[in-house]
């Protein structure tokens, strides 16, 4: 038994998976490069989805960066979000005055991350980033605002599949799958 038997498609493979990270990593560090050695960006993961993409991006950043990570929870062991995401770990750095980028796996409804850049910015950062690793233009619900000269980088535009892999998971499983790809129906049984 392997964890490839149980995927029916391959969306994106490793090889592609780590282009697009350099790339989208280049783009970061030319847009932060003259305000990263006075002040360093926060790179804050969305943990636990996050974890992989945001371990590959920040190894090819070429600038100093501080990085952090921050837990919202609205799944519970099904694929539909419930509209309501918690913070149910905070940060541990102080993002008072300073530039945040927030590394998500995949934008969605937009529930998760409009939340967490509220939150972002009650704590008073100056400026609010998102990098995703996906985004799925399709299923948004609400859509979210940067802070300050925030900017929006995607990896990749996601059809409308639940996709596992690469840090995603389904209950809790497949996260550590090198690629991204679509479960066979009958792993949803
Ligand atoms: P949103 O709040 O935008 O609806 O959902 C964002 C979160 O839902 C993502 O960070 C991710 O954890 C989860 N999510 C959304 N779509 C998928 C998907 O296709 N696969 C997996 N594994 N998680 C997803
Ligand atoms: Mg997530």
């Amino acid at each position: 038994m392997t964890l490839d038997n149980d995927i029916e498609t391959i969306l994106w493979n490793e090889d592609q998976i780590a282009n697009r990270v350099s790339e989208l990593a280049n783009q970061i560090s030319g847009d932060f490069k003259d305000t990263a050695t006075s002040s360093p960006p926060i790179v804050v993961g969305v943990i636990t989805g996050a974890f992989l993409f945001l371990t590959d991006l920040v190894r090819k950043i070429k600038l100093p960066v501080i990085v952090d990570f921050i837990r919202a929870e609205s799944y519970g062991a099904g694929t539909e979000s419930n509209g309501a995401p918690k913070i149910s770990c905070d940060l541990k750095v102080d993002v008072m005055g300073k530039h945040v980028i927030l590394v998500e796996d995949i934008v969605d409804t937009g529930n998760t991350l409009c939340r967490l850049i509220a939150h972002l910015k009650l704590k008073g950062a100056s400026s609010v980033s998102v990098c995703a690793f996906l985004d799925k233009p399709t299923r948004r619900e609400v859509n979210f605002e940067l802070v300050g000269e925030g900017k929006y980088y995607c990896g990749f535009q996601c059809p409308d599949y639940f996709v596992v892999g690469y840090g995603m998971d389904f209950a809790e499983t497949y996260r550590n799958l090198p690629y991204v790809g679509v479960l066979k129906p009958e792993m949803y049984k």
